[in-house]
């Protein structure tokens, strides 16, 4: 069978999602996940946006061995510079370049003539493949590229070196029949092109980004660009799971096959959602909450009778088990092969902290899922250090009731200083919010509040994320994990305004 490379983007476009900001060492533990999943190429980010990107690049690049780490440049020599140094200690590094080639972006955004274009790219593969045998290049907004001067381009980067194209559907315009003839001509016509391996990079602005992708896999597309959840841009990406399982279930369809380890889909999803702070809807295919539940009485009656009624997939396939998998009586040994196994790698001080809330919640409730152990473990790893937490909470008290003003006391210590808070709202959120923004040293407002029960029931651990936007309309996201909905609630909002004020340092 042909084998799809599946290209992960989720450090650096699925990073680009609005407030998905990520840690380095989240970002260092996404790569790793990432390699026991069996991707074959991580986009780690784009070096020369900033001097994080750069680093998590490299050492992503230093640490991953088994795939290819790709560094994003734009057709420019200080870019590819930047990109080549941040990758050139990986084991399989590639650059990937990329120019509009667009009439609509070349004129408005770029200032550039097509001849322009041309040129920069093809200097660009150069460059790149000057230092490195691995290059792809990508010509921007390619579905909105009059076709005869995109193939021009793409013989061009060709015969310059690069050994993949992609064609990237920058704003999710393509529809797939028309997505799937594009990739069959560009396959069919483009002399050399022979000598790549054509990708594709679908964007979601319509709800197409895996139907596009996968109709391009069956007329010649050897490389997917995909991310884990579909993060990403505005709508987002083509999703990695809906793509894998697309291939696998309908296998005879396709004929073709990824090394994608299937298990750790799920363990991968629960990661990448729980360290971005970006929720995956209940009835998303694959990964959802709700994926494999049956509601309807006919539909449970017949799964209980086989499964294989009503359930094509099996959700142990996808490394979904959903069981019992620790309590109070385990240990530090216990939860660190649990936890290892579902790709955290943890301080011995985190570890302890991590067992500990555990013990705490299978006193409280019967059985810790695994969906509570990823929530706690994000909850540990995102702690702020020393430095970053300016606001401190001490105690709080809040009265609320249907006869009463919703009230907030908050005892704090800020910058080192005792601060008594206090707020009123029409609700206990909005009287902490309040409370907390009459004394925050920084102008600060809460966007978005959601309240989620990781695995459902009153006891269930209380999952609260916060959108937090300081003067600037800069966005902060924060989340905060506890068995009481107003401690979780507090944590978060006050996790998000120490997030604002160390950015506006
Ligand atoms: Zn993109």
């Amino acid at each position: 069978m042909r084998k799809i490379r599946v290209f992960d983007t989720t450090l650096r476009d699925g990073e680009q999602s609005p407030g998905a900001t990520l840690t380095h060492r989240e970002k260092i533990m996404i790569a790793r996940q990432l390699e026991k999943l069996g991707v074959d190429v991580i986009e780690a980010g784009f070096p020369i946006a900033s001097d994080d990107d750069f680093k998590a690049v490299k050492e992503i690049a230093e640490t991953v061995k088994g795939l290819s780490v790709c560094g994003l440049a734009r057709a420019m020599p200080k870019d590819i510079d930047r990109a080549w140094e941040a990758i050139q200690n990986a084991k399989k590094p590639r650059i990937h370049t990329f120019m509009s080639t667009s009439d609509v972006h070349l004129k408005h955004q770029f200032k550039k003539t097509r001849d322009e274009a041309l040129e920069m790219s093809v200097e660009a593969v150069k460059l790149a493949c000057s230092y490195c045998k691995d290059v792809e290049f990508s010509p921007m907004d390619a579905t909105r590229t009059d076709p005869k001067f995109l193939f021009q381009v793409l013989e061009k980067v060709i015969e310059a070196g690069a050994g993949t194209v992609n064609i990237p559907d920058t704003v999710g315009y393509a529809q797939p029949v028309e997505f799937g003839k594009l990739i069959k001509n560009i396959c069919d016509n483009v002399p050399g092109i022979e000598n790549a391996v054509v990708s594709v990079h679908c964007h979601n602005d319509l709800g197409l980004a895996v139907a596009n992708s996968l109709e391009a896999v069956r007329n010649g597309a050897g490389q997917v660009e995909c991310t884990v959840n579909g993060i990403g841009e505005r709508a987002g990406n083509a999703s990695l799971e809906e793509i894998a399982m697309n291939l696998h279930t309908r296998s005879e369809f396709f004929g073709v096959c990824t090394s994608i380890n299937l298990k750790e889909i799920y363990p991968s999803s629960l990661m990448v959602s729980n360290l971005t702070g970006m929720a995956v809807q209940r009835n998303k295919a694959i990964v959802g909450k709700n994926a494999f539940a049956h509601e309807a009485g006919i539909h449970q009656h017949g799964v209980l009778a086989n499964s294989q009624t009503y359930e094509i997939m099996d959700p142990e396939m996808i490394g979904n088990k959903s069981q019992f998998v620790l309590g109070k009586h385990s240990g530090k040994h216990a939860t660190k092969k649990v936890l290892k196994d579902m790709g955290f790698d943890l301080s011995d001080d985190e570890l302890k902290q991590v067992t500990n809330r555990i013990k705490q919640l299978a006193d409280k409730q019967k059985t810790v899922l695994d969906e509570d152990i990823v929530a706690i473990a994000g909850d540990v790893t995102q702690q702020l250090k020393k430095e970053e937490k300016r606001i401190v909470l001490e105690e709080f008290r809040i009265e609320t009731g249907n006869k009463v003003k919703p009230t907030a006391i908050l005892k704090l210590i800020i910058d080192g200083k005792k601060v008594e808070a206090k707020g009123t709202g029409v609700g206990p959120v909005d009287a902490i919010t309040n409370a907390l923004q009459s004394v925050s040293p920084t102008k600060v407002s809460l966007h978005e509040y959601h309240l989620n029960a990781i695995t459902g029931g009153t006891d269930a651990l209380a999952d609260v994320e916060v959108k937090i936007v300081n003067g600037s309309g800069k966005v902060h996201n924060a989340e905060a994990i506890n068995e009481d909905v107003l401690t979780a609630s507090t944590n978060a909002i006050i996790k998000g305004i120490n997030k604002a004020l160390a950015n506006k340092k």
